[in-house]
């Protein structure tokens, strides 16, 4: 099952000069959108993680289903506003300007093994905002899960040799 064709590339979204890697394909493919996911689960499946912690809106598709397949809890990292009890949040840098992630102060017990699972790894500014979030809660990151992983953004230069694991490369 050839994943990397199911992507559809589309240019100058959301803005000139930004190649867009849609996932929609791969999402209405029943077959593929199996295939990512037992994939993760393979990959994860020995590593002890009791959580999944993803960022809305895309990287829920994927972890709620490997948190499901996994049989483990599934932890919603949001944008200010969106969650209803006490939060801890983090204001990062990104290209241009700053973003805030919020996640519930309870969503963790300390050293708490979790897995991080998102869709599309770009210039890696949103995965580097949860992991500082995380840093509040010293959770244990076991796995860190990518679909698609734009390697010429070097994304991953920006995690200090955390693991990530991506299923699909594009160079
Ligand atoms: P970044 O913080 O730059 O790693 O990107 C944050 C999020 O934006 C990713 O998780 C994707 O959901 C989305 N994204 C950024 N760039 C792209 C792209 N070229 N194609 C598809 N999604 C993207």
């Amino acid at each position: 099952m050839d994943l990397r064709a199911l992507l559809r590339e589309i240019p100058d979204v959301p803005k000139p000069g930004i190649l867009f890697f849609d996932i929609t394909p791969l999402l209405g493919d029943g077959v593929a959108f199996r295939k990512a996911i037992d994939t993760f689960a393979e990959r994860f499946a020995d590593k002890g993680a009791t959580k999944v912690v993803c960022a809305e809106a895309r990287g829920f598709i994927f972890g709620a289903a490997l948190a499901y397949k996994l049989g483990i809890g599934f932890v919603p990292v949001r944008k200010p506003g969106k969650l209803p009890w006490k939060t801890a949040s983090v204001t990062y840098d990104l290209e241009y300007g700053t973003d805030t992630l919020c996640m519930h102060e309870d969503a963790l017990l300390h050293g708490e093994k979790v897995l991080v699972i998102d869709d599309v790894l770009a210039t890696g500014g949103t995965l580097t905002g949860m992991l500082q979030l995380m840093k509040n809660f010293e959770a244990e990151i076991v796995g860190i899960g990518i679909l698609v992983e734009l390697c010429f953004l070097n994304g991953r230069d920006k995690l200090n040799g955390l693991p990530l694991d991506s299923i699909i490369q594009i160079s």
